[in-house]
This record gives C-alpha cells, sequence and structure tokens, in this order.
C-alpha cells in the first residue's frame, strides 16, 4: 500500500525554489438531446440504465452514427477558443478492459483530433491590479463519456474495500469534449489562480456558446489538474495528475496543494511520481491514485465503423457566424456601463454574481442596488448554506419589488433583508412574506413621536446634551426608538423628526 502521509513545504519556499508547470484536462459534457452514437436520451437523473440501448451497450452488431449536433458544438467550441478546425479526422477506439465501457473500448479522437492550436486569454487579480494570461490550448476532441460505477459497501467510496459495484450505462455514449491545454509555464505564484480562472472562463464559455449546462456539481464539467515542479531554468519534472476536480474553488487548492506536496518531496531529494491522485474536498489534499509509470497501451486504431468528420469550410464559416460575445468581451462592456472599478468587477466576478446582476438591472432596478444585494447579503446567505447564488430562489422580480417598496418608504434597509430571509426560507415571494410576518415600517409621525417623547423621558441626560448642539447624541435616541418599534422605524426619519421636536440643526 502506498503511504497516503503528505509533507508539505511552505508555498511560498516551493516558489522560491522551483517553477510549478500546469497542464488542465477540461471535460465538457455537451447538452445535446441524443447521445454521441446513437439517440438515447442524455437527461441527468433517471433510473439507472434506462437510457440505454444495442449502440450503447456495445451489443454485437449494432453500428454507431456520429452525432451532428455534437459536432457542430465542438466545433464552434474551437472556433471560440481559436482554434484551427479539421477538415478531415477519424475517430479512434481507445482499448481498455473496465466495466464503464460495456464495448471494452470508449470512442474518441487521438492523432486526429478536430481542433487543434487554440488560445483562451483569462484575468486574474494581483496586487498590482488585473494580469493577463494566454494559456494555449492543444487539442479540443470529441469522445463519448463512460457508464457511472457505484463502489457500495466500503467507507470511501472508491473500489478499494468495496464489497460490491453498480454500474449505471446512463452516461456511457453522452457526448464529452475535451479540450487540453499545452504545458502552463511563467505562472509562478499565480498557478493556483489561473488554473482557476480558466476553468471558470472555459465554464463561462461554454455557458455562452449554449453548448453545455457546464454544472461542476453534476459532472458536467470535470477538470484534470496537472502540476509538476522543476527548478528554474531546468527541464520541465514529472507531473501528477489529479484527477476529476470538481470545483473552482477544488482546482486552485489542487494545485496548491501539489506544489506543497511536490516541493517538500523534490526539497528531500525525493522523485516525483507519475501518478493519478485523488483531491480531497475535507482535507484539500491529494492521494496516489493509479500510478502512470508505465504508459498504458489502449492500441488506439481508427474506428472502422463510423465514416471520417470532414466539416466543409463554408459551414465552418457559417458556424463562426454563430458565435457570441465572449466573457471576457462582455465583462469589459458591462464594466464600462456599469461603471464600476477593477475591484468591484472581480467581486462580482468571484460572486459569480454577473449574471444575476445583469438580470435585476434588466427588470428595473438600479446597477448598484442589484450588485450590493447580490454581492452583499444575498452572497451571505448562499455561504452559510453551502447553495449557489443562482440556487437561493431570489429572483430579479422579487428584487425589483422590495426595491419600489424601499423607495416608497414601505420598507427599511432592514425589513428588506428580513423579507428575502422570508423568500429563501420558501415563505413565498416578498408580499407573501411581508404579509406573513408583518414586516411594515412604523411610519407615521404620531406613532413615532410617541416613541420618540418616552425615550427623551427616559434619557433626559441625553435630551440636554442634544438641545445644547451635541448632535452625535442623538443616536442613543434613535437607538431606543427602533427598539420599541422593534427595528421597523426608518432611523434617519426618527433622526429628522427628534431634531425638529428639539429645535437643533442636524
Ligand atoms: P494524459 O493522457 O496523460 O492525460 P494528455 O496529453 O491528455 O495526457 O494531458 C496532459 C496534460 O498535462 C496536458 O495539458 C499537458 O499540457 C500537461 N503537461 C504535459 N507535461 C507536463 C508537465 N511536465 N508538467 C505539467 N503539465 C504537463
Ligand atoms: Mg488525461
Ligand atoms: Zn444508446
Amino acid at each position: 500500500m502506498t503511504s497516503v502521509v503528505n509533507t508539505r513545504m511552505d508555498f511560498d519556499q516551493a516558489l522560491e525554489r522551483f517553477e510549478p508547470v500546469l497542464g488542465l484536462e477540461t471535460h465538457v459534457e455537451l447538452g445535446t438531446a441524443s447521445k454521441m452514437f446513437c439517440s438515447c436520451a442524455t437527461e441527468f437523473g433517471g433510473e439507472p440504465n434506462t437510457q440505454v440501448c444495442p449502440v450503447c451497450l456495445g451489443l454485437p452488431g449494432s453500428l454507431p452514427v456520429v452525432n451532428a449536433v455534437a459536432v457542430e458544438s465542438t466545433i464552434r467550441m474551437g472556433l471560440a477558443l481559436h482554434c484551427d478546425i479539421a477538415s478531415w479526422c477519424r475517430f479512434a477506439r481507445k482499448n481498455y478492459f473496465y466495466p464503464d465501457m460495456p464495448k471494452d473500448y470508449q470512442v474518441s479522437q487521438y492523432d486526429e483530433p478536430l481542433c487543434t492550436n487554440g488560445y483562451l486569454d483569462v484575468t486574474v487579480p494581483t496586487d498590482d491590479g488585473p494580469r493577463e494570461f494566454r494559456v494555449e490550448i492543444e487539442r479540443v476532441h470529441m469522445e463519448e463519456d463512460t457508464g457511472k460505477l457505484t463502489h457500495s459497501g466500503g467507507d470511501t467510496g472508491r473500489i478499494h474495500g468495496a464489497d460490491y459495484s453498480l454500474v449505471d450505462y446512463n452516461r456511457a455514449g453522452i457526448p464529452l469534449i475535451e479540450i487540453v491545454t499545452k504545458p502552463i509555464t511563467g505562472a509562478g505564484a499565480l498557478a493556483p489562480v489561473v488554473a482557476r480562472a480558466y476553468v471558470a472562463e472555459v465554464r463561462d464559455l461554454m455557458r455562452a456558446l449554449g453548448v453545455s449546462d457546464v454544472r461542476m456539481d453534476q459532472g458536467s464539467l470535470r477538470c484534470d489538474v496537472n502540476v509538476s515542479l522543476a527548478p528554474a531554468g531546468e527541464p520541465w519534472g514529472t507531473r501528477s495528475e489529479t484527477k476529476n476536480v470538481n470545483s473552482l474553488r477544488s482546482v486552485e487548492r489542487a494545485v496548491r496543494f501539489e506544489i506543497e506536496r511536490q516541493g517538500a518531496v523534490l526539497s528531500e531529494g525525493g522523485r516525483i511520481i507519475q501518478e493519478t491522485r485523488h483531491f480531497h474536498e475535507d482535507t484539500g489534499e491529494t492521494t496516489p491514485g493509479r500510478s502512470k509509470e508505465q504508459a498504458e497501451d489502449y492500441r488506439y486504431f481508427p474506428e472502422p465503423d463510423l465514416v471520417p468528420v470532414a466539416p466543409s469550410s463554408e459551414w465552418i464559416e457559417e458556424l463562426r457566424t454563430t458565435l457570441p460575445e465572449v466573457p471576457s468581451v462582455r465583462r469589459s462592456r458591462l464594466q464600462v456601463e456599469w461603471g464600476v472599478s477593477d475591484l468591484e468587477m472581480q467581486t462580482l466576478v468571484n460572486a459569480e454574481a454577473l449574471d444575476l446582476v445583469e438580470e435585476t438591472i434588466v427588470a428595473g432596478v438600479d446597477q448598484a442596488a442589484a450588485r450590493k444585494w447580490w454581492t452583499g447579503e444575498f452572497t451571505r446567505i448562499a455561504n452559510e448554506q453551502g447553495v449557489a447564488l443562482a440556487d437561493l430562489g431570489i429572483t430579479s422580480a422579487h428584487i425589483a419589488r422590495v426595491e419600489s417598496l424601499i423607495a416608497d418608504g414601505s420598507l427599511t434597509d432592514k425589513l428588506a433583508r428580513q423579507v428575502f430571509e422570508g423568500v429563501v426560507a420558501g415563505e413565498g415571494d416578498p408580499d407573501s412574506v411581508i404579509a406573513g410576518r408583518g414586516l411594515a415600517v412604523v411610519g407615521d409621525d404620531s406613532t413615532l413621536m410617541a416613541a420618540i417623547e418616552s425615550a427623551l423621558a427616559e434619557q433626559p441626560d441625553v435630551a440636554e446634551k442634544i438641545r445644547s448642539g451635541k448632535v452625535q447624541a442623538a443616536g442613543a435616541i434613535v437607538g431606543a426608538v427602533m427598539k420599541t418599534t422593534k427595528g421597523q422605524a426608518d432611523a434617519a426619519k426618527v433622526r429628522t423628526l427628534l431634531l425638529a421636536h428639539l429645535g437643533v440643526e442636524g
């Protein structure tokens, strides 16, 4: 058994001694209605083995047919990534014996990928402001996804220690596009954030293209993270390949961890083993998987049951005209339109709030208010509950409604937060929450004046101070009024009434 005890070197020390090199392999499950080579449905979450047929089960005599929409999506992805598109290429059989693929081979592309030699620019925040990195793309190729194995009976969910394994072929044959980067060098200490920014950019680009729902939590976007270290100026070191990392945060942590682990191994005179590794969300560590010291022989050969893919240049040019505005261009445009700083923009991007803020503005909400809600209160609630912002159940219509109630004085900021709390808790739309919780501003002057007068009577010394011109002392009275009205008064209005009552200039 390989030891799983990891010694780590301090991150900054590791970077003083070594240069990291990254390689990212991103798998994007396409959102086509049917599978890559048959007409089975691709919907997520069906009963196991209900979305299968003789083709994707690999039964003898069945023949695959290429899904034209999948080819079209791949070409559009390649074009968006500035790749060359092959005028002629074939599928290849990748032979291996493992129950996740019932045919005992996976149809993939090997030495004839559909798209090659592209790039994607990503921006990362640094202490000196945003910095752009060009990540070069080696290839974009088509393949079919494998079935899903569930190892039961053990405590890790892995095959070791399991009593038995279950297999679900619903996923087998779903179009899977792999985007492989060239080795990424020169990122230094920014390597973890560059990796994260790249995967985020790929995700946003795929979403803009509409080719996939790119849900990392559902596996429609997965990433293998390759990392190696070498002393500056020396040839690249041996890489580890951390498989199936399934969140942006984990991508960043996995790179960071591998730099710290490999730094420790190398500085103790050890050697990095070429292997796959598993990332553990709970500890932030990676542990060894399968060794790749002996390259596996997949006996690739051209797939004889499928015709070559030969897109005409007319078709490619036609597809080029369907490319959307790329996310980086969109971000710059929105930044100018909204007049926000680099830092504010970064906050929006980090909070993954861009789409939501844009929708909210379209719904008629002031841009500053839209940004404030999504990056402030809603981000806080989302983090607290461990859900995505978009899954909180708050819509742009809700925000527009609450903002209009704030504007006409029916809600204070504090009450508005309680309204959203209720929306998130499933108490209905803002009006239902307001009715259900009895949230209304205590606004009429006589009620407020009564509360002010009783607060003044209770704190005559404070009243005296304010009268003598110490306006700061008004806070104590306002606070007392807010308390008696259970926070349902408009503090600014209370202050104005109070000062007018005492005949003091605010
Ligand atoms: P494999 O089949 O082993 O996954 P791939 O070529 O599909 O190999 O992917 C390897 C990834 O690792 C690519 O992104 C490549 O750029 C990257 N890579 C290659 N050499 C190194 C290295 N020395 N250090 C880090 N990454 C590397
Ligand atoms: Mg790989
Ligand atoms: Zn099928």
